[in-house]
Parts: C-alpha cells; sequence; structure tokens
C-alpha cells in the first residue's frame, strides 16, 4: 500500500475545510490545512458573514437612534457616520472569533498548518511554498469568489465588491447596487441606514428571486420606506469613471435607456466557484463554471478527492459547509458511508426584518408540481412584536397532502433565531399537535410559531361538528351576546 505523508489533505482554511481539519485531527487522523490568504477563517470571518453581521448591528443602532421618537425618546439627532470608525469595530469583531480559528487553535489539535497557494501535482499530491505534500485522502474547500458580470466599461470603472466593502475610508455619499440577492439587499440597507443613498439594479422582477414574492415584495416596501430607490426588470448596460462620480447606464423595466450617478458602485451579481489556477484540470477533476461536480457523499470523480462548501456551487452558506464538512468527515475519516441531505435545511437573510427560511417555499413547491396548503400569522398579531415596535411580516406554514410541513417561512424580527423551533420540529419528525399544545412564555416572538399551528388547528377543533357533539352531550347552550355575532 502506497505510503502518503497525511491521512488527510485539506485545501481551504474556511468553514468547510476548518470543520473536516479539526474534526479529523480529533479522529487521530494525521491532517494537513493549506489555506492561501494570511489567516485561517476563510470568506465568512474576513469578507462575508462576520462583517456583514457586524456592519447590519451599528447600522440599525445607529437607524434606532434616528428613530429614537417612535419609542417616546426625545428626538436624537447624530452626527453623520465616520465609515473609519464602523470598519474598525468590524476588524475588532473580526478579531475576536479569529482566536478561535487560529493556527495555534488548529496545530494544538494536532493539524499542521501551511499557509501559502496549494496546487495538485497528482492525484495525491499538493504543492505549496516549494514543498510537496501526499495524502491519502484530499478535500477541495476552497470557496467562492464574486461573480463580475461582462459589463461594458466595468472593467475601467472602479467599484466595490464584498472583498472592499468592510474596510472603505469613508462612507459614500450615494451607491449603485448591481444585483439583488441576499448580501447586495444586506449591505444595501446597512449603508442606506448609514446615510448612503443607495439605488438598486436588478435584472429580474422582484428582489431575493429564490424567495416567495409576497415576502421579498414586503421587504422591498420596508427597504423604499427607508429610502432606497429600486430599478427591477432592469439591464446594466455600461459603465464609466467620471471621477468622483460613476455612472451606471441601464434599460429600464419600460424599456427606456436611464443614466444613474453615484460615489460607489457594489457589484453583489452572484459568486464562482474558485476552482482555477490550482491544477485540477491536469489531475482530471470533473468541474464546470458551477463548482466542483461531486455525488451524494460529496466525491468528485476521483474517489479519495472530496468537495465541500461553496466551491460545490450548491448551498453557499457556511452552516451549509460546516455540514458537508461533516460528511465528508464521516466517509473520508470514519469510513461510514454519508450522503448529504438538504431537505430540512434553513438559510436566513439578515436584513431587518430578517427573512428566514426552512424546507420548500411556494415557489420550490410548485416548480416540484408538489400540493400545498398554507397557513399564516402576522407579526402585528403578536403582543412581543408591538412592544418591541415591529410590526412588518409573518409566519407562513406550508403543508403538504398529508398536512405535514414542507416548509416554513419567517420574515420578522429575529426570524433566524424563531427558525430553530422548526429545525428542531422538521428534523425531529415532531408532529405538529405538539408544537401546538406545547406552553411558550408570554409575551415571546416565538408565540408566533405556536399561533400559526394554532390557526391550522382551530377549524378543526372549533368546529360546527364539534359544538354539535357538545350541546348534545352537555347540554351547551350556545351563544351569549348576539351582537357580537353580527360583528364577526
Ligand atoms: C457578504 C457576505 C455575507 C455572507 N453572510 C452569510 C451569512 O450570514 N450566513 C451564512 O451562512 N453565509 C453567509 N455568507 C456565505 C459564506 O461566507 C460562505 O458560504 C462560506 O464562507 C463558505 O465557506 P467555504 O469553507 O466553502 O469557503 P470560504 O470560507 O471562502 O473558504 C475558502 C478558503 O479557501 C482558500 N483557498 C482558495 N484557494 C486556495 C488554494 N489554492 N490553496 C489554499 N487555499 C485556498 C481561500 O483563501 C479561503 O480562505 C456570506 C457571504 C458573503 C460574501
Amino acid at each position: 500500500m502506497a505510503d502518503y505523508d497525511f491521512d488527510i489533505g485539506i485545501l481551504g482554511g474556511g468553514a468547510a475545510g476548518l470543520t473536516v481539519a479539526a474534526g479529523a485531527a480529533r479522529f487521530g487522523a494525521r491532517t494537513l490545512l493549506i489555506e492561501k490568504w494570511k489567516e485561517l477563517g476563510g470568506d465568512c470571518l474576513h469578507f462575508g458573514c462576520v462583517p456583514s453581521k457586524t456592519l447590519i448591528r451599528t447600522a440599525r443602532v445607529y437607524h434606532m437612534m434616528k428613530n429614537a421618537e417612535k419609542f417616546g425618546l426625545p428626538r436624537v439627532a447624530p452626527k453623520p457616520v465616520d465609515y473609519r470608525e464602523v470598519a474598525k469595530r468590524i476588524e475588532y469583531v473580526i478579531g475576536l472569533i479569529q482566536k478561535h480559528d487560529s493556527k495555534e487553535r488548529f496545530c494544538g489539535l494536532g493539524v499542521k498548518v501551511e499557509f501559502g497557494d496549494g496546487c495538485f501535482v497528482d492525484e495525491h499530491s499538493v504543492r505549496v511554498n516549494g514543498k510537496t505534500y501526499s495524502a491519502k485522502s484530499w478535500v477541495i474547500s476552497s470557496g467562492s469568489s464574486p461573480s463580475v458580470p461582462p459589463i461594458e466599461g466595468l472593467d475601467e470603472t472602479p467599484y466595490i465588491t464584498n472583498r472592499e466593502i468592510f474596510s472603505l475610508d469613508s462612507l459614500p455619499q450615494s451607491m449603485i447596487t448591481i444585483g439583488a440577492g441576499p448580501i447586495a439587499i444586506e449591505m444595501a440597507q446597512a449603508f442606506s441606514r448609514l446615510g448612503t443613498k443607495v439605488i438598486l439594479i436588478e435584472r429580474g422582477d422582484q428582489i431575493l428571486n429564490k424567495e416567495d414574492r409576497d415576502m421579498a415584495d414586503r421587504i422591498m416596501n420596508v427597504l423604499a420606506g427607508e429610502g432606497m430607490s429600486f430599478y427591477l426588470d432592469s439591464t446594466t448596460l455600461s459603465t464609466r469613471d467620471l471621477g468622483s462620480l460613476k455612472e451606471v447606464v441601464i434599460r429600464n423595466g419600460e424599456g427606456r435607456v436611464v443614466s444613474l450617478k453615484a460615489e460607489a458602485i457594489l457589484v453583489a451579481t452572484g459568486r464562482k466557484p474558485n476552482i482555477e489556477n490550482f491544477g485540477l484540470k491536469a489531475i482530471s477533476v470533473d468541474c464546470d463554471r458551477h463548482g466542483l461536480k461531486v455525488d451524494n457523499r460529496l466525491r468528485t470523480n476521483l474517489k479519495h478527492i472530496y468537495g465541500a462548501g461553496d466551491v460545490t456551487g450548491k448551498y453557499l452558506f457556511t452552516h451549509a459547509a460546516g455540514y458537508e464538512g461533516s460528511v465528508v468527515l464521516s466517509n473520508a475519516i470514519l469510513r461510514l458511508p454519508k450522503k448529504t441531505d438538504y431537505n430540512h435545511f434553513p438559510w436566513c437573510t439578515f436584513t431587518d426584518p430578517e427573512l428566514a427560511s426552512i424546507g420548500m417555499n411556494e415557489q420550490a413547491a410548485k416548480a416540484a408540481g408538489i400540493e400545498y396548503s398554507v397557513w399564516t400569522e402576522e407579526f402585528r398579531s403578536n403582543d412581543r412584536s408591538l412592544a418591541e415596535g415591529e410590526e412588518v411580516g409573518k409566519i407562513k406554514l406550508l403543508l403538504d397532502r398529508k398536512e405535514k410541513p414542507l416548509g416554513v417561512q419567517i420574515l420578522g424580527p429575529h426570524a433566524g433565531e424563531l427558525i430553530g423551533e422548526w429545525i428542531a420540529m422538521m428534523e425531529g419528525g415532531t408532529r405538529l399537535s405538539t408544537l401546538a399544545s406545547a406552553v411558550h412564555p408570554y409575551p415571546t416572538l416565538g408565540e408566533i410559531n405556536k399561533k400559526v399551528v394554532g390557526n391550522f388547528f382551530s377549524g378543526k377543533i372549533f368546529s360546527e361538528k364539534v359544538k354539535k357533539a357538545l350541546k348534545f352531550f352537555f347540554s351547551l347552550k350556545g351563544r351569549a351576546c348576539e351582537s357580537a355575532a353580527k360583528e364577526d
């Protein structure tokens, strides 16, 4: 049997790679982790989730200061934002989390960490920093990068992506955002709240195109109410550098050519997998523009090379990368065959209000030809939500023909936390009646989860049939107030 330097080698130290590295080393595997950036943590820590959520929090505080009167407080007129201070706080939070993702911590677990550009030289060996390391199994977890569309003039026009946006020297007065996916929308709202005049361009006819239109439209209304402008159904034709301003020319929904100008352009039009320049072609690993091709055990066409995280182009989330890392561990280290299962996969867009989902939404159920019923409850009927000054949003529960949950979407305050109850329910196969009868503390936002299920059951429980039976057996006398009956 061939003798390799390592049991497992990992290319890319983001969420996926770190999950595999920590787990493999703890199980006693001789583990190599190669990362090309100067620190571990990947996009999520340095250019993604962590800086964006930190920025969103700062922007929300500023927004609330400006809206103090809404809470019965004296009017506040805060000074304009110094973005360098915002960027400092982002750096600070990254630094706190970096300790958890440090080289020292991974060395402590037994992982050999190499910083540098890894490149396959054969099916079992990668060259980095002039040294070649062989491993029995490899994991490609090299992540993704901003995908920049071929727009005329864009190459000569300064623009920013998620790589630059968290470390700008100053807050742009105005910004045109090209794209309306989760990254674009989260950043657009945060900058708008900090004081940037934001214009958003989207070629589709709604923002957040993977979400149901009713939910996406409610978010768009909130953003428009906060001062953002939208050009939907619009094609970006060209861009031009005018010095302090940049021009973006679009064809809008009515077919008219419109020239827009702003101090900054944010390009957030999706992601492309990092599959170039590290020898994948030379060793014939199958991939296309969507990413590495992997089977449901995350093996590439070379069965000892696995793919996990954004590079596979499937679910571009940190928790997906972590989950896929755990599937790789099971297959490559424990040798327990494990397949991926995304049926109860949750995600959240961290706008204010947040939009969290698990399982199928209406759009997905329709596309799959599945019959469903929809049950809803509004946040404006939730006492805690009103006390918090949060009136926008609703929960949507989709049931299949057998009245089992297909999916849940929550648009509202702390939706990302509220979906947790549904993750446990759906993963555990818990019955809806259990949730309906579970006592929730009052007043909490979480009561909305119980209430939407209550809406489903109330038609069955308070039916004419039940009323008739109770009247028959126990001689119940019926309504006491006829005027209320008329109002109903
Ligand atoms: C602005 C923004 C906000 C986001 N917010 C969220 C969120 O709130 N929640 C969420 O779940 N997801 C969020 N995401 C997505 C999340 O960041 C990614 O899904 C996650 O980082 C993917 O992890 P990964 O391990 O696949 O890749 P990454 O974290 O990108 O790690 C890949 C690593 O591989 C390294 N690498 C690449 N090529 C090589 C090579 N040849 N040799 C060595 N190393 C290499 C890279 O330097 C990188 O460190 C956000 C993304 C962005 C851009």
